[in-house]
């Protein structure tokens, strides 16, 4: 046992020395309908293969606890989820797929408000990719099939998407376009000021934007990390960009 241990020791300590510096990076947390904050582990997995410290931030209900949390961090992640209330883009309900949650649009419209006022490197992914675009002042297509003629399904299907050259996803594909996953029935209709547009499916639907602070995905790179290591290397990217920044 002892020599087990003595074995063992220099190994752990390098490893711990090796994470000592990472960047800490937020989650933000999902819901359950009985109000328990959830999250899948592929976030926090995906942000460790690629070298960050992954921290799951809880359901947030005030702007001076989001700029406490966001203060202690490197960067930020905005997870997936149900479908963010219209009002929040100046329009009512469209019909009954629209599926809200309004405790979670409070707690991550505060997170976003403080992570883009840190200027803090933030990923915004599915759900992420449009709260954030409509805290910037853009607009949402409330469900793809009623309000877009001839739109491809985007619910549970991989499907083609065209990347911009100017763009974090063709530097690291080297390719026009590549297959991501798709689970989504919203999108970003009216794209923030800012923001640009750097990936589109097929038919026409936004699956990407960035600016200098925010990469923003309409897709699950956490998901397809786990059997594609080009998508660690994407969060890769985003971890070392939140460690340029660490003071
Ligand atoms: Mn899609």
């Amino acid at each position: 046992m002892k020599l087990l241990i003595r074995l063992l020791l220099p190994a752990l300590l390098l490893l711990s020395c090796s994470r000592s510096g990472a960047p800490l990076i937020g989650i933000s947390t999902a819901r359950l309908a009985s109000g328990s904050d959830c999250l899948s582990p592929n976030y926090s997995s995906a942000i460790l293969r690629a070298g960050g410290i992954p921290v799951i931030i809880p359901t947030l209900s005030s702007a001076e606890e989001a700029s406490a949390i966001v203060e202690k961090l490197d960067g930020i992640v905005f997870s997936g989820g149900p479908d963010i209330d219209p009002a929040w883009y100046g329009e009512t309900v469209l019909n009954e797929t629209v599926q809200i949650d309004s405790v979670r649009d409070r707690s991550d419209s505060l997170l976003v408000l403080a992570a883009l006022a840190s200027g803090k490197p933030i990923l915004a992914i599915c759900r992420g990719e449009q709260i954030v675009n409509v805290l910037m002042g853009g607009s949402l297509y409330q469900d793809i099939p009623s309000q877009i003629e001839g739109a491809n399904t985007h619910r549970g299907v991989f499907h083609k998407i065209g990347l911009e050259k100017e763009s974090i996803l063709y530097r690291l594909f080297q390719v026009d376009s590549i297959e991501v996953n798709s689970r989504h029935h919203q999108s970003v209709k009216d794209v923030a000021p800012g923001l640009r547009v750097t990936a589109w499916s097929p038919d026409g639907i936004v699956e990407a934007y960035e600016n200098d602070q925010v990469w923003g995905v309409q897709f699950h790179p956490e998901s397809m990390q786990k059997e594609n290591t080009a998508w660690v290397a994407f969060f890769r990217q985003f971890v070392r960009k939140t460690a340029r920044q660490v003071r």
